[in-house]
């Protein structure tokens, strides 16, 4: 079996496949991991799904502008960097991503808001964000 950091294939798909189980686009794959970027509201919502696993472990909430979201994901490792960027929201009370090769790339992985902004910097989302020093 292989594993996520033998990974050789590309992780952004070339052809953007439907996936009905989620009515969302498979955006990238990663090891057994699936990345489905889906309408939800006034939002898209990227979410990570595992194999064949009824729920998601990972979310993000993009406005909705696709071109920007995989602005952000072809900027994006997901094996040395924890979570893309551009995101204004974690949704609900998902646990926040860690890459499995996230030591390579410290200044990346600094921890962030649940905005996505790093901690220390402007969250630009609450200026009273309960995870920023004020
Ligand atoms: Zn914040």
């Amino acid at each position: 079996m292989a594993s996520a950091s033998t990974q050789t294939e590309p992780f952004l798909s070339e052809r953007m496949e439907w996936d009905p189980e989620w009515a969302g686009v498979v955006v990238g794959r990663h090891g057994d991991d699936r990345w489905v970027l889906m309408e939800m509201g006034f939002n898209l919502r990227l979410v990570v799904v595992h194999g064949d696993s009824t729920g998601y472990r990972y979310g993000w909430c993009y406005s909705r502008d696709v071109e920007a979201v995989l602005r952000h994901l072809r900027a994006f490792d997901p094996e040395t960097m924890d979570e893309p960027m551009g995101w204004h929201k974690r949704p609900g009370v998902y646990e926040v991503r860690r890459a499995p090769g996230r030591e390579a790339n410290p200044e990346y992985n600094r921890p962030r808001c649940r905005h996505g902004a790093y901690v220390g910097e402007e969250c630009t989302v609450d200026p009273f964000c309960p995870d920023q020093e004020q």
